[in-house]
């Protein structure tokens, strides 16, 4: 139980290759435009796709027939930020490689931004990664927690200062988690009906609020945790533990404390790294493909 889920076949993308793929703003500039019009961009006046050159001492391109201007930075998360565009890949990149997360202690301290400004980058690469989460099927764990608040404080359901959490997974597939309110059977319930396709088969502990849930068409299998039963065959809820240990892990070793306004964007990050720890291209594309 608790082991870390496998990164596989993963590249590496080490900060000299960042050094050497993204050596300074322009080019970070030009990996956007790229990135948002692969074609080429299609300018609004000549209303065809048309070559585009930058201006020297701006971040935006021009039309080359008719001057009209496009700025790739807008509308994402770098629009109108004071801070160099190369300094947002570094952050994105020290973000990325750092498996159990890194602290705006550390951005401060590594690239000079200041702790401000760290904090508020986290925070919009954060937002990128929040996935849009397609409905599960098949074999699927529910489970609730509590994370954040006080570290030596009560434990377990209830505990104060901490933030419930909701997290559905699908075995050898995705995860979802969600800051709620409570873990009552009026939150539990509807989340569950809203993101679970109703010929699941779900796995949940005993805990109260998942009862009756097979009135919705779930087939429902329960591991009695409180008879200190964690396994019985195919019915547990290994996965979503597993998960639950990992985003614990990194919170605590990073932040000490996390307010509920913010937790769900600790969570994006976390699930985006979980869904796709068996992906090929290395975690840094993978952020920056989510501008
Ligand atoms: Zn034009």
């Amino acid at each position: 139980m608790n082991k870390m889920p496998k990164i596989q076949r993963m590249r590496k993308f080490t900060i000299k290759d960042l050094d050497k793929r993204f050596p300074n703003d322009n080019v970070c500039l030009e990996w956007i435009k790229n990135h948002r019009w692969p074609q080429g961009i299609e300018c609004p006046v000549c209303q065809k796709v048309t070559k585009h050159h930058k201006l020297t001492n701006r971040p935006c391109y021009n039309c080359d027939y008719c001057n009209h201007q496009v700025y790739p930075t807008a509308g994402t998360i770098f629009h109108k930020s004071a801070t160099p565009l190369r300094t947002w890949f570094e952050v994105i990149h020290r973000m990325a490689s750092t498996r159990c997360g890194i602290s705006a202690k550390q951005i401060e301290r590594e690239t000079g931004v200041t702790y401000k400004t760290a904090w508020r980058m986290f925070k919009q690469v954060r937002t990128l990664l929040g996935e849009t989460n397609p409905v599960f099927t098949g074999e699927v764990e529910v489970d609730e927690t509590y994370i954040g608040g006080v570290r030596h404080g009560k434990r377990g359901r209830g505990a104060e200062g901490k933030v419930a959490v909701i997290g559905i997974v699908q075995r050898q597939g995705r995860v979802m988690a969600t800051a709620v309110p409570d873990v009552k059977r009026s939150t539990i319930v509807p989340f569950v009906i809203k993101n679970i396709s109703p010929d699941a088969v779900l796995y949940t502990d005993e805990f109260p609020s998942y009862d009756h849930i097979t009135r919705f068409g779930y087939k429902h299998k329960r591991i009695q945790h409180s008879a200190k039963v964690y396994v019985a065959g195919q019915i547990h809820t290994n996965n979503i533990e597993n998960f639950w240990s990992l985003v614990k892990r990194g919170i605590s070793g990073v932040y000490h404390a996390v307010s509920p306004k913010y937790l769900q964007f600790y969570l994006n990050e976390y699930t985006f790294r979980y869904n796709h720890r068996n992906d090929e291209t290395s975690m840094f594309e993978l952020f920056l493909n989510q501008i």
